[in-house]
């Protein structure tokens, strides 16, 4: 018997191929009818056989183009309306009402197999895409997303362009950004003075990447700078030029076999690293392979990514294996995205640039994951994840999330969506300022929020604070820093009730005025209640202490040997300047410009320079990702650690240890060893704290939430995870969201949204 059903699809269904796909499959079951996009999701009616709709429906599930996702399929069985065909009806939509936007999508498999077809019209065309892969969330300016509202309105398409873009049946059926050798953007090649005469601009550059220069390539959301990963020279020029000593480069492989060549690749890694995200998966590198030692220095691991666009695929094509692939700019500034600005910022950079001109409107930087547990962990959330939400189990108000100020997103809530910005940064200069203002704005457009709070970091010198607190008529919520690390990983996790917390990172304002880092709390999205820390200690020289670890060395020795410390017998004192010992202790005795901290950073800090790693650092953290890439595996022993009760918060004193570690240090123990021993520690009196926690404060929950850069740190974490499993705790961790400060903002929204409620 015949009937008619109607659809609402609900999930990733627009801009994915998914109405064409449906067109073809009502068609090949003969079925009459239409396909809409609406801003509810797609509906569909489709009339036949009853029989027939049922394995159309099943299809629908089973066949959905690869990039579509469907949260939901609701049928709903009409009388019949006699349709005579199936048609593509216009999109309805609504002003207030929005969709979720693609970020960009790597090159997919059929527009690979063109690229590289001499037959084809397209063969090495650069901006060759279609409706399954190609830029989207970079190129929109507003949305619907049509062509006219992205960077590709200049470029009109030819006939045979037009011709598939209005086909149903055709791959590039409403593809926006479609573009071909005659119609679309094009590569052009410039040195310092200007454009490089050559026919072939991509060949010519591979050509000179082969010979060692450094060229500035534009890409999806910015500009990287490449050169050839397996020249020394190459790569010492380039991190020369970009003041970049020490902090490891990503490279861009050719395919997984060179990835493999390099790295050791897991299922999962592999999984990871072919995803239509693309992001950069940290890999364990390959005691020997061709890569420079130069591009990661003191690393076990290796930041690699697959390439994403065509024009990467025709750079890695014969000749190169694989290209450093770094940010186009100089040290924490934003990218840069347009062609005049990078020839002015990059010309201290790059010998050459590959320009081309399509615009960026929206800068994003790649992203960056690693597998922990055979899962997928962001440590920067950004292009082919934003700006796509992180859905949560439940519904926000509408909330901006200013976010903190180093590795910065904001966060913009809406039913139950956590629209988390792609990587801003560092938000220490007014350029970065200025991009910062405009993505909110931007995001605020595309998905037509009018937030009814702000929420701010506590930190009254954060440019994101200054920001909300600029704004007038609207609720400003200000929250502390690591409740907000906290209360990130809970939303991820779908977790409401209380908790234990776990926040240890380098520096969060604390609700005292003080440095927080090292804290314990229990904590629901409503409140915290801090019950331990790491005992306080003098940050001598402020701000300049995470720049100089002797700082903290000093300062760690003074707690735990008085004020004499400084003759004791230890390679560190050796090591320094008698006026740089002095000038420390002074200014700790005279409480000078050193404010009191907690922050487990700082404390990773002293014992790398106390045992002779890194004393000063040429990038955040440097100090404590040394120490952990040298520690022995499978050690079994700690040091010692007191818990004192000091003013109802207990207090973490780790004296004990650090005279430990003085003595192993002249019993000539192992760089490796103490550093495992220290690890194992942290491990130790973390998990300690975490059960005295739940056994006074906390007897209804057995959940225990980790958070704060410091779990970055796959030794700790690892350790840490088995240990409180062990004890019969529920242990979370942060995935989807970075656990370092790139994920506070996520836990700023929630927050705000309980106290509005
Ligand atoms: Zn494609
Ligand atoms: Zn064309
Ligand atoms: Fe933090």
């Amino acid at each position: 018997m015949k009937t008619r059903a109607r659809f609402l699809i609900k999930g990733i269904v627009q801009g994915v191929g998914f109405r064409p796909f449906i067109y073809n499959l009502a068609r090949s079951h003969k079925l009459n009818g239409w396909v809409l996009n609406s801003t509810d999701g797609v509906y569909i009616e489709a009339e036949g056989e009853k029989e027939v709709l049922g394995d159309f429906t099943q299809q629908i599930q089973r066949k959905a183009p690869p990039l579509a996702s469907i949260d939901s399929v609701d049928v709903e069985y009409l009388p019949l309306e006699n349709y005579r065909d199936f048609v593509i009806k216009p999109s309805s939509g609504d002003k207030d009402k929005y969709i979720k936007i693609s970020p960009d999508v790597c090159t997919c498999k059929d527009c690979l197999s063109e690229l590289f077809d001499p037959k084809d019209r397209r063969y090495r065309y650069p901006f060759l895409n279609c409706t399954n892969c190609g830029p989207r969330f970079t190129i929109i300016q507003d949305i619907p997303y049509d062509r006219p509202k992205t960077t590709m309105r200049d470029f009109k398409m030819c006939p045979d362009c037009q011709a598939e873009y209005e086909d149903p049946v055709n791959r590039r059926f409403h593809a926006q950004p479609n573009a071909c050798p005659v119609c679309g953007p094009s590569v052009k090649l410039f040195d310092l003075k200007g454009p490089v005469k050559c026919d072939e601009p991509i060949m010519k550059a591979v050509k000179l990447l082969k010979e060692g220069n450094v060229i500035a390539v534009k890409g999806l959301g910015g500009f990287h700078l490449a050169c050839d990963p397996e020249n020394d020279e190459a790569v010492k020029l380039m991190r020369e030029r970009k003041h970049r000593t020490h902090k490891p480069f990503a490279i861009m492989a050719k395919d997984l076999d060179t990835v493999k060549s390099y790295c050791l690749v897991t299922e999962e890694e592999k999984e990871l690293l072919q995803s239509y995200r693309r992001p950069i998966v940290l890999l364990e590198k390959l005691p020997q392979c061709n890569i420079s030692s130069l591009v990661a220095p003191n690393n076990n691991y290796l930041g690699v990514m697959l390439p994403y666009t065509p024009l990467h695929y025709l750079l890695l094509d014969d000749q190169l294996s694989a290209l450093v692939m770094t940010s186009g700019n100089i040290s924490e500034e934003p990218l840069a995205v347009d062609n005049q600005e990078a020839l002015d910022r990059l010309s201290g950079l790059a010998d050459y640039f590959l320009l081309h001109n399509r615009d960026i409107y929206m800068r994003c930087d790649d992203s960056v994951a690693k597998v922990e547990r055979n899962q997928a962990v962001m440590i920067r959330r950004s292009r082919g994840y934003a700006p796509y939400p992180v859905d949560l189990d439940f519904s926000m108000k509408q909330i901006l999330a200013c976010g903190p100020e180093l590795k910065n997103t904001f966060c913009l809530t809406k039913d139950n969506h956590a629209f988390i910005s792609h990587h801003i940064g560092d938000l220490q200069n007014e350029e970065a300022f200025s991009y910062y203002r405009n993505a909110v704005q931007h995001y605020k457009n595309m998905f037509r929020i009018h937030p009814e709070a702000i929420a701010y970091d506590l930190h009254p010198d954060y440019l994101s604070t200054k920001y909300a607190l600029s704004h007038e008529d609207i609720k400003l919520i200000g929250i502390q820093h690591h409740h907000a690390h906290i209360a990130s990983c809970m939303a991820e996790n779908g977790i409401k009730e209380k908790v234990i917390g776990v926040s240890c990172d380098g520096t969060g304002y604390g609700s005292d005025g003080k440095i927080w880092g090292c804290e314990f709390m229990t904590a629901d999205f409503a409140d915290f209640q801090r019950h331990a820390h790491l005992k306080y200690i003098h940050l001598p020289g402020g701000d300049k202490a995470a720049k100089e670890p002797y700082r903290m060395a000093l300062s760690y020795l003074y707690q735990a040997f008085g004020q004499d410390f400084d003759k004791i017998d230890t390679p560190l004192l050796h090591r320094l300047e008698d006026k740089k010992i002095d000038l420390i202790k002074q200014i700790i005795q005279k409480d000078i410009n050193s404010p009191m901290t907690s922050s487990c950073g700082r404390l990773f800090d002293a014992v790398s320079s106390l045992i002779g790693i890194r004393d000063a650092i040429t990038y955040e953290a440097q100090a404590a990702i040394e120490l952990e890439m040298i520690a022995s595996p499978d050690v079994s022993q700690s040091y010692i650690y007191n818990i004192e009760n000091a003013d109802d918060c207990f207090n973490i004193n780790v004296s004990g240890m650090i005279r430990e570690i003085i003595h192993d240090l002249n019993q000539n123990l192992s760089k490796g060893m103490i550093s495992a021993k220290f690890h194992n520690t942290l491990a130790n009196f973390i998990t300690e704290t975490c059960k005295f926690i739940g056994q006074n404060w906390n007897n209804e929950s057995d959940k225990v939430v980790l958070s704060g850069g410091t779990f970055q740190n796959r030794y700790l974490t690892n350790k840490l995870y088995n240990q409180l499993k062990k004890q019969g705790f529920k242990v979370y961790t942060q995935k989807r969201v970075p656990t370092n400060d790139g994920g506070i903002s996520l836990g700023q929204a929630v927050i705000a949204n309980q106290q509005l409620s």
